[in-house]
Parts: C-alpha cells; structure tokens; sequence
C-alpha cells in the first residue's frame, strides 16, 4: 500500500529531496505522492517534521 500525504502537510518539500524513487512532487496546497510510483521505504514519513505521509 503507497503512502499518502495528509492535510497537514505544510510544504516542506523536505520528502520529495528524499524519496528514491521521485514520487512525490508539489500539489495545490500540499505535497502528493504518485501511489503507482512509491515503493513503500518510509523515507518521507520519517524526514516529515510534521508526520504527514502515513500508510493508509
Ligand atoms: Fe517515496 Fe518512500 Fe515515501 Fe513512497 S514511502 S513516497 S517511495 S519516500
Ligand atoms: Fe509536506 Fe511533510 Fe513532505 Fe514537508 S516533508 S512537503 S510537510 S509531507
């Protein structure tokens, strides 16, 4: 199951700099997660200061 980003998300950017695989990129008012491309690693929930990314 991908992750995917909550309302909470303050725009960092933080997560996309560390996602392997490019999958996350700026949406309209938060940061979003391509579910086709994420690879499941955690890399984003863990760098988060604010624990956005979670696994559904
Ligand atoms: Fe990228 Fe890993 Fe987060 Fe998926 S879980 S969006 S692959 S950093
Ligand atoms: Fe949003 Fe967290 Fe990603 Fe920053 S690290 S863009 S707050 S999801």
């Amino acid at each position: 199951m991908a992750y995917k980003i909550s309302d909470d998300c303050i725009s960092c950017g933080v997560c996309a700099s560390n996602c392997p695989v490019s999958a996350i990129t700026e949406g309209d008012g938060k940061f979003v997660i391509d579910a086709d491309s994420c690879i499941d690693c955690g890399a984003c929930a863990e760098n988060c200061p604010v624990s956005a990314p979670s696994q559904e």
